[in-house]
């Protein structure tokens, strides 16, 4: 019943557009059959017997008002009947019109004139040309509507005496065939259009649908990209406040322009403000101490070059202009994936100061005698070693002096211990200030000191501890309130002459001096 040629689309979605167009224009294409009936009723009023076109008026009317009212159903109840069922009455109704207007011609007319006839030609024409637009969507309409009126038309023409001959009738049926063939083409038009119209409304559900599909997509994706930016942002807020909770000061330094970020607590261990600084690395550069500086520009750059994290220290300078220990660590963070420039590097400073400063007191500690600041045994012992190798090398002499101070007890007896302390501490300061430059010295034992003169001869050795003896002696130990004069007893020994171990040396300038201590203090004894 339906010419549908396009197989690739569904023959439902198809029938349903069929059913679409047809009803379309039927209110209109009715509306207008209601009109011409009713100037058809008057025109024939004077043609025919009054009662046949008030009936045929009544039939042309039933059968537009049939096709009115399905039109009226399709449009508020679709789904009372499938498409195709649509169609059919649809179909049906066309028949039916088309009859009608084919009975027009068949009517007992009273007197049929020229007029008439000229009437007639221009329904018969009229309508069966008008019906292609709309009606050739469906050739079975075209045909039941336009078939009835062509053979009525053709019986007329016989039957009511117009004077036509055969060559009329063929000539309207030939027009029939044309007019047949061209609704067969344009339904084929219309039909094809139908059916690109159908893939396109598929194609843009598509679209529509990978629309929603990539709508939906760049939603979730933009969801999870929220979380992460949210997660990065939690673990951003959690690095600073273990940053800020270590105390570190932190700097991101642009590795290409030299753009360098530090936060406050960076400033804070130099004193500084953001006002001090200009953002970039030379804030650093300027700042590190000349004896670091190249040690630590090689650090960096190794670190570069082997991709791996460096921790050191070195020392920066304070706004207040004193050095700041600082250890530092960083890494390379970013590098050009082709040319594997560096590219931005990040690291920490911690505040050392007061660490290196204790280390420093240990170290100190280790070395010197708490009391008198002078070297302790130790060092005399490591210092010894060292100069007696140097002296044994270039063959020259070594020279050592062990002082002891006469009566010292008595003092701590006499005065009590803190004053026997800070005698000790003023002689001790005394011995630093008498001594040469290339002289060590340091305390041997209770109110013992041990001096050792480095390429000094036995000679040499006896005419300098003499003249320390005396200076003792002359010694003035002012304590505020008390004047001490203290006196010592000094064994002298020298390398080669009496020994060639630091031992034997030592031990002798010892007995050198309880020799002194023998033979009445206050003197220089050289081990014999
Ligand atoms: P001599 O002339 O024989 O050397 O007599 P002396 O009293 O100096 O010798 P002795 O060895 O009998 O006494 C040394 C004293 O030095 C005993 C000790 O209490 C005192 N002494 C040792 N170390 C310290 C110290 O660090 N502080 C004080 N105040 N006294 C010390
Ligand atoms: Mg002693
Ligand atoms: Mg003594």
């Amino acid at each position: 019943m339906l010419d549908i040629n396009e197989t690739s689309v569904d023959s439902q979605k198809m029938l349903k557009k069929i059913a679409d167009t047809l009803y379309l224009h039927a209110l209109t294409s009715n509306g207008t059959i209601l009109f011409i009936t009713l100037i058809f009723f008057f025109i024939l009023s004077s043609y025919s017997n009054s009662s046949f076109h008030f009936i045929w008026s009544l039939v042309m009317t039933a059968a537009a008002v049939y096709r009115l009212f399905l039109c009226y159903q399709r449009k508020n109840t679709p789904v009372l009947r499938p498409d195709a069922q649509w169609i059919n009455h649809y179909i049906l109704g066309s028949m039916i019109v088309g009859c009608s207007w084919g009975s027009l011609f068949l009517l007992p007319y009273v007197n049929p004139d020229l007029t008439l006839f000229g009437v007639f030609l221009m329904v018969f024409f009229g309508v069966t040309a008008s019906a292609i637009p709309v009606l050739s969507v469906s050739l079975v309409a075209f045909v039941v509507y336009t078939l009835p009126i062509v053979v009525c038309f053709i019986i007329s023409l016989h039957t009511l005496n117009y004077a036509v001959d055969y060559y009329l009738s063929a000539s309207v049926f030939v027009y029939f065939i044309m007019l047949v063939l061209l609704a067969r083409n344009n339904n084929k038009q219309t039909i094809h259009s139908l059916a690109l119209r159908l893939k396109n409304e598929a194609l843009i559900n598509q679209l529509r649908k990978e629309i929603i599909h990539r709508e939906e997509l760049i939603h979730s994706r933009t969801k999870e990209l929220e979380r992460s930016r949210q997660k990065i942002l939690d673990s951003e807020n959690r690095l600073q406040n273990v940053i800020v909770g270590a105390g570190l000061g932190y700097w991101d330094w642009n590795y290409q322009t030299g753009h360098q970020i530090v936060n406050s607590r960076w400033l804070d261990i130099l004193g500084l403000s953001r006002g001090d600084i200009e953002n970039n690395v030379t804030d650093w550069d300027i700042r590190i101490h000349p004896d670091d500086k190249q040690r630590m520009i090689d650090t960096i750059e190794n670190a570069i070059k082997t991709n791996t994290p460096y921790v050191a220290d070195f020392r920066m300078k304070h706004k207040d202009g004193y050095w700041v220990w600082i250890q530092g660590s960083g890494a390379l963070i970013e590098s050009d994936s082709v040319t594997h420039e560096p590219i931005r590097l990040c690291g920490t400073h911690q505040d050392i100061s007061c660490r290196k400063n204790m280390e420093k007191e240990l170290e100190f500690r280790a070395k010197h005698d708490h009391l008198t600041g002078l070297f302790n045994r130790v060092e005399l012992e490591k210092y010894f070693q060292k100069e007696l190798s140097r002296s044994e090398r270039y063959g020259r002499s070594l020279s050592i002096f062990l002082i002891d101070i006469d009566h010292f007890k008595q003092i701590n007896d006499t005065y009590g211990h803190p004053v026997g302390d800070r005698v000790l501490k003023k002689y001790a300061n005394f011995l630093q200030e008498t001594i040469r430059n290339t002289d060590f010295l340091s305390r041997y034992g209770g109110e013992e000191f041990v001096i050792i003169l480095p390429e000094t001869s036995l000679k040499e050795a006896e005419e300098l501890a003499e003249r320390l003896r005396i200076k003792t002696h002359n010694f003035n130990l002012d304590l505020g309130n008390r004047q001490f004069n203290i006196t010592i007893s000094l064994g002298i020994a020298t390398y080669p002459d009496h020994g060639q171990e630091c031992d034997t040396i030592l031990e002798r300038a010892d007995q050198a001096m309880y020799q002194a201590k023998r033979k009445g203090r206050n003197r220089v004894h050289t081990w014999r």
